[in-house]
């Protein structure tokens, strides 16, 4: 099953009024792949969201970069699903390292997070991957298979499920896994979703690649055979997102 290729502009916590319309600016300006060919979807900080949608081209979409676990209510600081919806916001991230190293996000939460954001009718980029010191260890794939158990335990439709595998040395620090290393845990979780989800669900998913991911390494890591689309971080705030966006053209 032909799987669309897959970016995502994760922009953190960063960005100005003024430096959000640049950015945006640049993106419409693009001449890039059809919609058909390649899924783009940004994603600005909560405050930024609604701002962006407005002025983004309509074959972009944008997607939060988290929300509550539950039905919203009483839990100061948070945003709920049901407001994304409301919002008309059609993705969120879910589990990112930086949430679940800053802020102590568990597998199980982040499972939880992820089955009540698609219940509410959200899709989702749910995010995975291992430590330096996992890696070293030699415990990459048990690390991201518990990772992607806890979530596949709790999901029954993967339709809207994309799968984002970046593992935590490569994030931010300007270090890239080779090729090779991406291709090499995608392919395995590939075989996970196989012989623990489904064969069909094993083909259909979009399994995306991020960390450190920029114009010059991400032809020859889209070209990689289970690498379906990337999540980008530092690099989709910089017009060089664009090249990232034609990368397997
Ligand atoms: P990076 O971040 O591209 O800046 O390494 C990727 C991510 O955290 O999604």
């Amino acid at each position: 099953m032909a799987r669309k290729f897959f970016v995502g502009g994760n922009w953190k916590c960063n960005g100005t009024t003024e430096e959000v319309k640049k950015i945006v600016t640049t993106l419409n300006e693009a001449e890039v792949p059809s919609e058909d060919v390649v899924e783009v979807v940004v994603s600005p900080p909560f405050v930024f969201l609604t701002f962006v949608k407005s002025l983004l081209r309509s074959d972009f979409h944008v997607a939060a970069q988290n929300c509550w676990v539950r039905k919203g209510g009483a839990f100061t600081g948070e945003i709920s699903a049901e407001m994304l919806v409301n919002l008309s916001i059609p993705w969120v991230i879910i589990g990112h390292s930086e949430r679940r190293a800053l802020l102590n996000e568990s597998n199980e939460f982040v499972g939880d997070k992820v089955a009540y954001a698609l219940s509410q009718g959200l899709k989702v980029i749910a995010c995975i991957g291992e430590t330096l010191e996992e890696r070293e260890s030699g415990s990459t794939m048990a690390v991201v298979a518990a990772q992607t158990k806890a979530i596949a335990g709790k999901v029954t439709n993967w339709d809207n499920v994309v799968l984002a595998y970046e593992p935590v040395w490569v994030i931010g620090t300007g270090k890239v896994a080779t090729p090779a290393q991406a291709q090499e845990v995608h392919c395995e979780l590939r075989k996970w979703l196989h012989e623990n989800v489904g064969g069909d669900i094993a083909a259909s998913t979009r399994i995306i690649y991020g960390g450190s991911v920029n114009g010059a390494n991400c032809k020859e890591l889209a070209a990689q055979p289970d690498v379906d689309g990337f999540l980008v971080g530092g690099a989709s705030l910089k017009p060089e997102f664009v090249d990232i966006i034609k990368a397997a053209t």
